[in-house]
């Protein structure tokens, strides 16, 4: 396997993206549209993005629809709040995130 960094768009492996998905139930995490009626839009998102150190893990994707996609990639301060949701989520199903550590690391890193 070749791990590449850098700007190169990596696939997600599909067998993680189904896992994603489906813990978040095939919903998006933003605005709760639900699969049905996103048809095949519900994409996998990198919570830390990939170029900032962020990993292809179960815990670093939520799923987004295409639209709530794109204003996550545009603006952080609206994609703040339904990481809180998120992260309630998660630990609903036994995980452990904390929203600093997201918060942190995603505006430290934007202070370029
Ligand atoms: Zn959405
Ligand atoms: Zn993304």
């Amino acid at each position: 396997m070749s791990q590449r960094s850098g700007n190169t768009r990596r696939n997600i492996k599909p067998e993680l993206k189904d896992k994603v998905r489906k813990r978040d139930d095939y919903t998006c995490r933003m605005c709760l549209k639900e699969v049905d009626e996103l048809k095949d839009q519900l994409q996998v998102h990198h919570i830390r993005p990939v170029e900032m150190g962020g990993r292809d893990r179960f815990k670093n994707l939520i799923s987004l629809c295409n639209i709530c996609h794109r204003i996550v990639h545009k603006d952080v301060e609206r994609y703040i709040v339904p990481m809180r949701k998120y992260v309630d989520l998660l630990n609903q199903t036994g995980q452990r995130h904390t929203i600093d550590s997201i918060e942190k690391g995603y505006y430290v890193d934007q202070k370029r």
